[in-house]
Formats: C-alpha cells, structure tokens, sequence
C-alpha cells in the first residue's frame, strides 16, 4: 500500500479516501476509488495490480515488474511465473 495523502487511520481516522494501491506488475499508484471500481488482484505476486495489467494478465499471465524490465533490456522471458490470472474486484 502506498499513500498519497496522510493515512489517519493510525490515530482512529477514517480510511482516507485519497488512499493509493501500487500496480505490483507496473508500478502505478491506482488511488483507492478507482481500484475498488477497476482494479486486481494477481495471486502469483500475492499484491494489487492496475486494471490494464489485469486485462494483460488473462491473455501473458503475471507479468511482474522487474520481469517487465528484463525483457525491455533484451533478456529472455523466464517461465518461472506460469499463467496466474489473478481476480478482478
Ligand atoms: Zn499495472
Ligand atoms: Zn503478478
């Protein structure tokens, strides 16, 4: 869970509504009321993805950030992360 404004929770607040997930497969910060209407869970990474790489998912399955980054930089593709194809909130 990332942030993007004080989390008041810790001194009996409300779960602030400016609450942010971050895309575990991109890195995007998704804030909270957007997640809960488009948003994802990928069982492989055990964390919270953005609604474009849970579509992604369902077709290359999970596709991890750092995974993302090999291929950009020429590497091969590992099969180590199978087909997970997450869940949609
Ligand atoms: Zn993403
Ligand atoms: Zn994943």
């Amino acid at each position: 869970m990332a942030y993007v404004m004080n989390d008041n929770r810790a001194s009996g607040g409300i779960l602030d509504e400016h609450d942010a997930v971050t895309c575990c497969h991109c890195q995007a910060i998704v804030p909270i009321r957007k997640y809960v209407k488009q948003g994802g869970w990928c069982y492989n990474c055990d964390a919270t993805v953005c609604w474009p790489c849970y579509n992604r998912m369902q077709t290359e399955g999970c596709a991890p950030f750092m995974r993302q980054v090999e291929i950009a930089l020429g590497g091969t593709p590992r099969k180590l992360w199978g087909s997970a194809k997450g869940v949609a909130l």
